[in-house]
């Protein structure tokens, strides 16, 4: 394989891991760095809808990733006294509608899966970027360690605090939102001795405030919530997450349904998370370097929908760079971003808006989206 098709992709987080593997299964040579030492199982859930399982499908993990998550038959929206507020058909309905399956799944167990794709020897961990420097014709990546590396093309995949964009645009802090969200998980035989019946994918919303409860295995032995709250401040500092308490989160959700009471009683492992923001990019590429993910359009996670753009813009990608070839870059980011921008800044939007199935609406915009399924856009139209 010719020098000029070494592709470097910093951070191997869902986004990077997903560009990684779809550029790999294409016949690129593909190096990952990651700052951290090693992953291990954070307690946290996700939901994965058919948009993102028909790439996975590509990539020849869909029927391990069925195996392994919980399939709601809906969504359900409720106010805090337990009325419907909209009932999203799912199961079956998406099968037939979207043409792949909407599971919910732990993080991890979706990470380890991704990261099972890759070629041995190509993630480098405990690699932290610090600093990026572009000669004539190639870049020159130095790492925390010590250690260097060159490439032709550079992926910034390494989120919302992202050393790339830093290069590309300058150094600025992302924004807190205002708000914050609690993650916990529950095991499920806590909840037997209830009668309430713990729905397997339900949104429980007020006024200014909301609890998504899920489950992340296909056993549904283990339930999971994650809230979106308002907070003036974040009192956390630099840290991602600090611990919260069920005093915390009793407080946060009183007057809500009984059976919401009965899921913060059995969290004991309760965190809290800043969510952080940044106003849209005004560039995704220059020069020989590009972004994907929380790294280039960051939001609220109130839409589910945050891993599953990073996971498209890294499909995307990979399709792009296949149609043009390495050595034509520059040509390969215009026609990722006019492929990638309109539908991502859409769903950043609604997603930092949390109306997204609050009241019955028809999702199939974001659901029935195949990124393979029609011609790429030209450069001109995005
Ligand atoms: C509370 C909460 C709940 C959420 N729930 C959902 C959900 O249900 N569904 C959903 O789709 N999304 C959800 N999201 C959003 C989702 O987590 C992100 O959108 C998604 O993880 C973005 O993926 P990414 O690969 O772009 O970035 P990340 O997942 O942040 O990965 C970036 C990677 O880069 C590495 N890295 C960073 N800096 C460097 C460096 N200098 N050098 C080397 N490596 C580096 C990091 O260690 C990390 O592994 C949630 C977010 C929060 C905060």
């Amino acid at each position: 394989m010719p020098a000029t098709q070494r592709i470097a992709i910093i951070g191997a987080g869902l986004g990077g891991a997903a560009a990684a593997t779809s550029l790999q299964q294409a016949g690129f040579e593909v190096n990952v760095y990651e700052q951290a030492p090693a992953f291990s199982r954070l307690g946290a859930g996700i939901h994965m809808g058919p948009n993102v399982m028909k790439i996975f499908r590509r990539m020849g993990i869909e029927q391990p990733l069925e195996a392994m998550g919980s399939h709601p038959e809906f969504w359900f929206s409720r106010d805090a006294s337990g009325e419907y507020l909209s009932r999203i058909p799912l199961g079956d309905f998406a099968r037939k509608e979207y043409d792949a399956a909407y599971i919910t799944v732990h993080r991890g167990d979706l990470h380890a899966l991704q990261m099972s794709t890759l070629k041995p020897g190509s993630v480098h961990f405990a690699k932290h970027l610090s600093s990026i420097e572009e000669t004539g014709n190639e870049v020159r990546l130095a790492f925390a360690d010590g250690s260097h590396a060159l490439a032709d093309i550079v992926i910034g995949a390494d989120g919302i605090n992202s050393r790339v964009r830093e290069h590309l645009l300058g150094v600025e802090a992302p924004t807190y939102s205002g708000w914050v969200g609690h993650r916990a998980l529950i095991k499920a035989r806590d909840l037997a001795k209830y009668d309430f019946n713990f729905e397997d994918c339900v949104k429980w919303w007020s006024g200014d405030r909301h609890l998504m409860v899920y489950y992340t295995t296909g056993k549904r032995d283990e339930y999971y919530f994650v809230s979106g709250v308002p907070q003036a401040e974040w009192e956390g500092g630099n840290a991602s997450f600090i611990p919260s308490t069920q005093a915390e989160m009793f407080d946060t959700f009183k007057g809500y349904h009984p059976s919401v009471q009965a899921l913060i009683e059995n969290a004991d492992d309760i965190t809290k998370w800043p969510l952080l923001n940044r106003q849209p990019l005004p560039v995704w590429s220059k020069g020989r370097l590009v972004l994907l993910g929380d790294a280039c359009h960051p939001m609220k996670p109130h839409m589910a929908q945050g891993a599953a753009m990073a996971i498209e813009d890294g499909a995307m990608l990979a399709r792009c760079l296949q149609e043009t070839g390495v050595s034509d870059y520059g040509t390969a980011f215009r026609l990722y971003e006019s492929n990638r921008k309109e539908r991502a800044s859409r769903v950043q939007a609604v997603s930092n808006a949390n109306t997204w199935l609050r009241t019955q609406e028809d999702p199939a915009w974001v659901f029935g989206y195949d990124l393979y399924a029609h011609p790429l856009k030209s450069e001109s139209a995005a």
